[in-house]
């Protein structure tokens, strides 16, 4: 057992804002290696090295965290695709991948656990022993392997989050604990969000908030009524799609033909990094200390983030100087006027 940063995830807090990048499973569905719906992240063991080049990638971008690929490698989704006699190999080893990762750029290494859809409100004690036992297990090996704080991330229930912290609390970690806000105001147990968030502190976690559902139009005035409502730092991982006070939250999108963007069609939804930028720079000026992003996530997003917050990072080498672009810079070539035609003309 260790913790692999020198920095403990407080000091880390108090030293200044931490950027945080996720969205590992969209992003590798993307990529071909997730498959959409299940989501399970069999990447992990099916294709290790496309995990680690995306973390490697959020590290270049700017990512102070690396959160272990653990999202939905919990007991109950490993056996919805018959893969449970994975399930050690496969927590172990994203651990493993993000602290190899992380050591090559001194960032910390999140453990992660999430919704597992075991959870019955109308049944909190049997079934919140079954989530129990799931968190359990899965941070036994993470801590094993090597984790600085957990986060617990999309939940739906603060029961559920509940028993996310009480196991966080038995192996000493320090929790980053946030809500999905999948409806307008309030958790599938009735709780207003700033009220969630609330009980969390008060139960001893670390860092309260939000993370995925939300894009930054609709997440930052709920973030502003979190703020007003714990002493604790606060974190905010949005989704980068363009939510309304109509549709707060992503999985509700509809697009033009009235078909649902959820999951498959949210290009056309997509928010820009200059967006992403301004969201940074708001969650900033609020007052958040964790800002990070969800579903939807890609490294140049993160490095907009993290430039946004004044950092320069690796892949700040290769940032826009769109001066040097042959036709949209200062000084187009003959070359480009001539192949750009009368679209050039007027620049
Ligand atoms: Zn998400």
């Amino acid at each position: 057992m260790s913790r692999p940063s020198n920095q403990t995830f407080a000091e880390r807090i108090a030293d200044g804002l931490v950027v945080g990048a996720e969205g590992y499973v969209f992003e590798l569905e993307r990529r071909g290696y997730v498959q959409a719906g299940p989501y399970v992240p069999e990447v992990i063991l099916d294709a290790p090295e496309a995990l680690r080049q995306l973390h490697r990638e959020f590290l270049r971008a700017g990512a102070d965290v690396m959160v272990a690929l653990t999202y939905y490698s919990h007991r109950q989704k490993l056996r919805d695709i018959g893969r449970e006699d994975d399930l050690e190999q496969m927590n172990r080893q994203a651990v493993r991948i993000a602290n190899e990762v992380a050591a090559e750029g001194g960032a910390l290494v999140a453990g992660n656990i999430c919704n597992t859809w075991s959870f019955d409100p109308a049944d909190p004690v049997r079934s919140g022993e079954i989530v129990r036992a799931q968190y359990r297990e899965q941070l036994r090996w993470a801590v094993e392997e090597g984790v600085d704080f957990v986060i617990s991330e999309t939940n739906d229930f603060v029961g559920e989050a509940l028993i996310g912290l009480e196991v966080c609390q038995e192996f000493g970690l320090p929790a980053m604990v946030t809500f999905a806000s999948v409806h307008p105001w309030h958790t599938y147990d009735g709780y207003d969000y700033a009220d969630a968030c609330r009980a969390l502190a008060d139960a001893g976690a670390a860092v309260v908030g939000l993370n995925c559902s939300r894009g930054p139009a609709t997440m930052l005035p709920l973030l502003e009524r979190v703020r007003a409502a714990v002493d604790v730092p606060i974190a905010a991982q949005p989704v980068p799609y363009r939510t309304t006070p109509a549709i707060p939250a992503f999985e509700s999108l509809v697009g033009p033909d009235g078909e649902r963007l959820f999951p498959l069609r949210l290009e056309s939804a997509a928010l820009t990094r200059f967006e992403m930028a301004d969201f940074a720079r708001e969650a900033a000026d609020l007052g958040v200390a964790y800002i990070g992003i969800c579903c939807g996530g890609a490294p140049h997003y993160v490095r907009a983030i993290a430039e946004a917050l004044g950092r320069r990072t690796p892949a700040s080498r290769y940032s826009p100087a769109l001066e040097l672009h042959p036709v949209l810079g200062d000084a187009p070539s003959e070359t480009a006027t001539r192949d750009m035609g009368g679209w050039v003309a007027t620049s």
